[in-house]
């Protein structure tokens, strides 16, 4: 059998929850990334192996693949079967977790093997959740919340060493408001605040899941793009988020305010540190402001 394909493959490789397939000897043929950590055996043992190396465990400690395996029993009647199983961890422990086994067929409908996608339940799985959302609390700008520059300087130098590794390629947009001091002078300092927690809302809303939108300084926000794209690209998104902040609005009771953008953007390349490329963008930036403001400036 020779499924899943290498397209698929990569898909799988990239789950959140475990997946293996199995041919009808029960023999592994199949083992992602996520059933590597959820059970501490790497695809290599994994696809040496039958199955029943796993041993999947009811809540009484019975041992499901000598009295009823739920997967020997869905390649056999072809049914998609739900459990609460456990499983034996490399390192000896039980891992709490939840499967879902549905059958193979081929063309003909005969039944080739099957498919079994798992998800951790440890406790410690929820909690490790939990501890990335604090973490990511600690890390937003309490009046934008947006993320803060530090948290922002952490999440460049990974991605700027991805890039070096020949990974995904990152784009760097730097924005500052126009004229924001004489919007506090004119305004006040307090309206100034839900000017600018208006810009971050703007740009925070309309960037993609995995983009990131940081406070980078008083009134300069930078957005981190993953995954490669070009510059054409990059110039119409960050266009984009130009026009989208034009045309929003803070209303006070006397009035409704509005303001621009100027922006900077650039691609990351292999030779790129953080400094290098946050100043690449910054002197775009600039270049955006000399220009007359409210337009984006590539590089
Ligand atoms: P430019 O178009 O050249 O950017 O003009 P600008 O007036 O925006 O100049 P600059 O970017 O140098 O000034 C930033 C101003 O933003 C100065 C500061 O008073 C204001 N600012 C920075 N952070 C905050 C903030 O958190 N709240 C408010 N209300 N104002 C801020
Ligand atoms: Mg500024
Ligand atoms: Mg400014």
């Amino acid at each position: 059998m020779d499924f899943p394909n290498s397209i698929c493959k990569n898909l799988l490789d990239n789950f959140y929850e475990g997946v293996y397939f199995l041919d009808t000897s029960k023999k592994v043929i199949y083992w992602n990334k996520s059933a590597e950590k959820i059970t501490g055996f790497t695809s290599e043992i994994a696809l040496a192996n039958c199955i029943d190396m796993l041993a999947h465990i009811d809540e009484n400690g019975d041992n499901l693949c000598e009295v009823r395996c739920p997967v020997t029993q869905t390649l056999s009647d072809g049914m998609i079967r739900e459990e609460e199983v456990f499983f034996r961890h490399k390192e000896g422990h039980r891992v709490p977790v939840s499967v879902r086994i549905i059958p193979i067929r081929d063309e003909t409908g005969t039944i080739v093997g099957a498919v079994e996608v798992f998800v951790d339940n440890s406790p410690h799985a929820a909690l490790y959740s939990e501890l990335e959302q604090l973490k990511d609390k600690a890390n937003i700008d309490k009046l934008t919340a947006l993320f803060t520059r530090s948290y922002g300087e952490f999440l460049l130098s990974a991605k700027v060493s991805e890039c070096r590794k020949g990974g995904q390629s990152i784009g760097v947009l730097f924005a500052d408001i126009d004229n924001f001091k004489n919007v506090n002078d004119v305004y006040g300092h307090e309206v100034g605040d839900l000017v600018l927690k208006m810009v971050a809302k703007t740009l925070a809303s309309n960037v993609r899941n995995g983009d990131h939108v940081i406070r980078w300084g008083g009134e300069e926000i930078i957005i981190l793009f993953s995954g490669c794209f070009d510059s054409v690209k990059l110039e119409r998104i960050a266009n984009k988020l130009r026009v989208l902040v034009q045309q929003s609005e803070v209303r006070t009771m006397e009035q409704t305010i509005t303001v621009t953008i100027s922006m900077g953007a650039t691609l990351a390349n292999e030779n790129d540190t953080n400094e290098t490329i946050v100043k690449r963008a910054d002197d775009l930036m600039y270049q955006s402001k000399r220009a007359g403001r409210n337009r984006v400036t590539i590089g």
